[in-house]
């Protein structure tokens, strides 16, 4: 048989407007498949992989070119959920499939407004949502047959949006002749 293209199985990119549910998503369906957490944010965070502060958004600047040195080894084995709230300095070669989450405005809203957001950072994130900007980012950065909306308001969207991708992750699997 052909060797696996990705050993250790799909590499898949969890992203969206922050707020969206991310993280929450991300974490359970690693929980649930044998597939590694790369939250990008904690991955920087340990790393110190930063090159400055963002005065504007008043955050730290993601040094993007170390983060990708850092990931490179265990995207190219695959059997990674990643999560970020943006996609376009990843290669492109590193993902098999891209779920970009959606909420409506007056939940997302709430869910920033709980984690503290307010004034300009708070505004800035529900234009994002509104200008859909995550989901352009996302269909200009990888081919858009790979690139899938998801809804993200409540429960019951996490449980489909789970077992959808869990659904996908198997057929891949079964598909390419197991796991390494
Ligand atoms: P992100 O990682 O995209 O910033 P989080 O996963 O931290 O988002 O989720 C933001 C908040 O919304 C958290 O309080 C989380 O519990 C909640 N949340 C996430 N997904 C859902 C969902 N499908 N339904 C209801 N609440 C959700
Ligand atoms: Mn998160």
């Amino acid at each position: 048989m052909a060797l696996a293209k990705r050993p250790h199985g799909p590499n898949i990119l969890i992203t969206g407007t922050p707020g969206t549910g991310k993280s929450t998503l991300a974490a359970e369906l690693a929980q649930k498949t044998n597939l590694k957490y790369v939250n990008i944010g904690e991955i920087a965070k340990d790393g110190q992989l930063f090159e400055g502060w963002d005065e504007q958004y008043q955050c730290p600047i993601l040094d993007e070119d170390r983060v990708i040195d850092e990931l490179e080894e265990v995207m190219s084995a695959g059997g990674n959920i990643v999560d970020y709230h943006g996609c376009e300095f990843f290669p492109e070669r590193w993902f098999d499939i891209v779920f970009v989450l959606r909420t409506d405005n007056s939940v997302l809203y709430e869910r920033l407004e709980n984690r503290g957001y307010s004034g300009k950072k708070l505004e800035d994130n529900i234009q994002c949502e509104i200008f859909q900007t995550i989901l352009d980012e996302a269909r200009d950065s990888y081919k858009v047959d790979i690139v899938h909306e998801l809804p993200s308001n409540n429960p019951e969207d996490l449980e489909d949006n789970l077992e959808k991708i869990s659904a996908w992750i198997q057929q891949y699997v079964t598909n390419q002749g197991g796991i390494v």
